[in-house]
């Protein structure tokens, strides 16, 4: 099914979501952490120290340092060295940056390589509106993964979504089409079919007895659009 994901903004300091990893990983990262933990313990008893820089390595001291959780782990960075993970542009000024597997990025970077472009219209996908990975593709969620997977109710025509509560609709399935549980009724006599008995002619819906009038008159007549 699909989800929305919104990727996560992140501003300085905030913590990141940690991701999940596998025991592979997760030893890998006890012996990262063991070897920062010895690296760390040569710096400890300065008393600026705040831990070591994950670009150039060296020691961060007092206020020349950014830091950010990450899986966590505290990540210190010298304010020369907090650098967009792509492009390497400079990332001290404390604007918005974004983590990606650890790592730092600029907002470009971010939305052109990170999140990349919506598998329907092509176009940048924006950090803001979040991304909608359905289908092993990304979309737009508002209007692009609307446009291609909603369906549209086989009688108004309109796209069947979810209230403005985000509640689910009842959406009634009927030989193969879509509609909403409100259209789902007679033609002629706006009676809904609660029991899914609905006859079609050319494509509209009439309860049994409308129908049947419209059949013995022998008129099949073409109903066209719809009155409400
Ligand atoms: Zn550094
Ligand atoms: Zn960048
Ligand atoms: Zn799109
Ligand atoms: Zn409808
Ligand atoms: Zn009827």
């Amino acid at each position: 099914m699909a989800a929305v994901l919104p990727p996560e903004p992140t501003t300085l300091n905030a913590p990141a979501s940690v991701v999940t990893s596998s025991a592979a990983a997760a030893a890998a990262k006890i012996a990262v952490i063991l070897e920062r933990h010895e690296r760390d313990m040569t710096m400890i008893h300065h008393p600026e120290f705040r831990g070591h820089c994950e670009s150039c390595n060296d020691a961060v001291l007092g206020s020349d340092g950014v830091s950010y959780k990450f899986d966590n782990l505290t990540r210190y960075y010298h304010q020369k060295c907090f650098r967009c993970h792509i492009c390497t542009q400079s990332l001290r000024d404390g604007g918005e940056f974004f983590l990606h597997v650890g790592n730092p990025h600029c907002i470009a970077c971010y939305q052109e390589k990170v999140l990349g472009c919506c598998d329907a219209c092509g176009k940048v996908l924006m950090s803001q509106q979040g991304v909608l990975r359905a289908r092993s593709k990304k979309f737009h969620p508002a209007t692009c993964y609307v446009d291609m997977f909603v369906p549209n109710c086989g009688s108004c025509t309109k796209k069947i979504l979810p209230d403005v509560e985000g509640q689910a609709v009842t959406t009634i399935d009927w030989k193969g089409k879509k509609y909403h549980a409100q259209c789902f009724g007679c033609v002629d006599c706006s009676k809904i079919f609660t029991d899914l008995k609905a006859y079609q002619i050319d494509g509209n819906l009439f309860c049994k007895n409308c129908h049947s009038i419209r059949t013995k008159k022998g008129t099949r007549v073409s109903v066209g659009s719809q009155q409400e």
